[in-house]
């Protein structure tokens, strides 16, 4: 019998407990959360917020109850690792209810300590008007704001995909006055234009050349936001969003590999450089297929797999390695849905390819359905192999921008453009034009390869 600790309850920890469970009924396994919820979707934060999931329960998949009775996963809510001595292989917990602290030892230890919302120096102000949307404790906090009190103004500082989806929640809200400050807006081309198109549709302001400088508290329920040009914004309430970092600090100065933004450094079987030490999900890296490289893009499925992959592993079963990833990810803005796979020009330049892109509009489904509008697609392929090496949609539906499958797929195997203009694709009218647009942006890239 080994004895397996998990530090953290949600996908990438709990996908580990149940292969271990499953392969061994005798272990002692013991997840340690130090939050009240476990299993839940993060993904579903923003829908949550604006409302149209209207219970945090939805979010839940597994509770507590079912996780030990039904699967014999044994869980300690509320408490925290606060340590790990990797040569005796002995953790100490923090029980937070009842402020106490014990050791514990282990055979096989698993990080999945997830993420936390990054915060750099000049946005370190305590403010009760200042959120994150991290996790449901996040979620919740922002929820109750916002429905018992009626705001004018919001600044979102970052426009990754988190501070783009929670757009739509502030105008749910009929708050009038939205800002959203970002370098960028997920994609790094052309295809941004789609996006701020969006956003400025909404009567939203963006402002994309400056960063923050500083946060001001001017009262209890005004703050002003700083800009590097010396502008100032007046807001009643702060988002911030401006990405996520592993939490993963408590191993700072140990031997554990570590990318210098605290990723743990995992292999395919999600093992560390310290042996019976596994890591997995948003704390860890990943291997990305066309760098070549560990990576930190810290997504859903990767944590699924990944804490099944450390599951199967830690159970001492030969099971598949990880596969790697290549970038793909899919959000929505409002009406506009947007995906992306692959890496970008400048990735592509890096690795030595003669890059190129095409960038097209095209109906969506056949011109006449009812509901037909445009969508974008974007191919980046190498002119000398011909190889896709990345592709970036925004669509009026979901329809268009699930089209990012195919093309990943395609990337995945290797295909080259005169493959990919060769798929045979799926149509009928309320799905696709006749000439599907991968086809047709297939089409024209061949023309520019050499
Ligand atoms: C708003 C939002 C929207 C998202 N949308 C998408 C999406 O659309 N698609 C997508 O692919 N991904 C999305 N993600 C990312 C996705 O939610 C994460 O990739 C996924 O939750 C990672 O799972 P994890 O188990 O690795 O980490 P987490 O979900 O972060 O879980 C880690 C757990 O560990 C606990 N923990 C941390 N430290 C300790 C400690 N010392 N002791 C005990 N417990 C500890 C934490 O409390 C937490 O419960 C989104 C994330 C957010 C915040």
């Amino acid at each position: 019998m080994k004895k397996v600790i998990i530090i953290g309850g949600n996908p990438a920890g709990l996908s580990a407990a149940s292969a271990i469970r499953k392969a061994h009924a005798d272990w002692d396994i013991i997840v340690y959360e130090k939050d009240q919820y476990i299993s839940y979707g993060s993904c579903g934060i923003p829908y949550y917020v604006e409302d149209s999931v209207k219970s945090l329960d939805k979010l839940i998949t597994l509770t507590p109850e079912i996780l030990q009775n039904k699967r014999n996963i044994p869980l300690s809510l509320y408490h925290e690792v606060i340590e790990v001595d990797f040569k005796s292989k002995i953790v100490k917990v923090k029980d937070i209810q009842n402020d106490k602290e014990f050791q514990k030892e282990y055979d096989f230890l698993l990080i999945s300590t997830g993420g936390s919302a990054k915060i750099m120096e000049p946005l370190k102000l305590k403010h009760d008007r200042i959120f994150k949307v991290h996790n449901l404790r996040h979620a919740s906090r922002l929820k109750e704001f916002l429905q018992s009190n009626k705001v004018s103004s919001v600044v979102v500082i970052g426009a990754g995909y988190i501070g783009l989806e929670m757009l739509e929640a502030y105008v749910e809200y009929g708050i009038k006055n939205i800002t959203v400050i970002g370098p960028r807006l997920v994609f790094t081309s052309k295809s941004q234009d789609f996006i701020i198109k969006e956003i400025e549709k909404q009567g939203i302001n963006l402002i994309k050349e400056q960063r923050v400088k500083s946060l001001v508290s001017v009262s209890d329920t005004q703050l002003k936001v700083i800009l590097d040009n010396g502008k100032e914004i007046e807001t009643e309430m702060v988002q911030l969003s401006i990405g996520v970092v592993p939490a993963t600090t408590m191993f700072k100065n140990t031997n554990l590999d570590m990318l210098p933004n605290g990723a743990v450094i995992v292999d395919e079987f999600c093992r560390t450089n310290i042996d019976g030490v596994y890591s997995a999900g948003d704390c860890a890296t990943s291997y990305h297929n066309l760098l070549k490289k560990n990576v930190y893009i810290p997504l859903a499925p990767t944590a699924n797999k990944q804490g099944r992959i450390a599951g199967i592993s830690i159970a001492g079963i030969k099971g598949d390695p990880f596969p790697g990833i290549i970038g793909t990810a899919i959000w929505k803005v409002f009406d506009l849905y947007c995906s992306m796979t692959g890496i970008s020009d400048k990735q592509a330049e890096e690795l030595g390819y003669e890059v190129e892109s095409v960038l097209i509009t095209n109906n969506e489904i056949a011109h006449y359905y009812p509901g037909a509008k445009k969508m974008s697609i974007l191919l980046r392929f190498d002119k000398k192999s011909h190889l896709l090496l990345g592709a970036e949609i925004t669509a009026p539906s979901p329809l268009g921008a699930k089209k990012i499958d195919v093309l990943s797929t395609a990337i995945s195997m290797k295909m080259k453009i005169e493959d990919i203009q060769k798929l045979d694709l799926a149509y009928a009218p309320p799905f696709s034009p006749v000439w599907d647009p991968i086809l047709i942006a297939a089409n024209i890239a061949r023309k520019k390869l050499k």
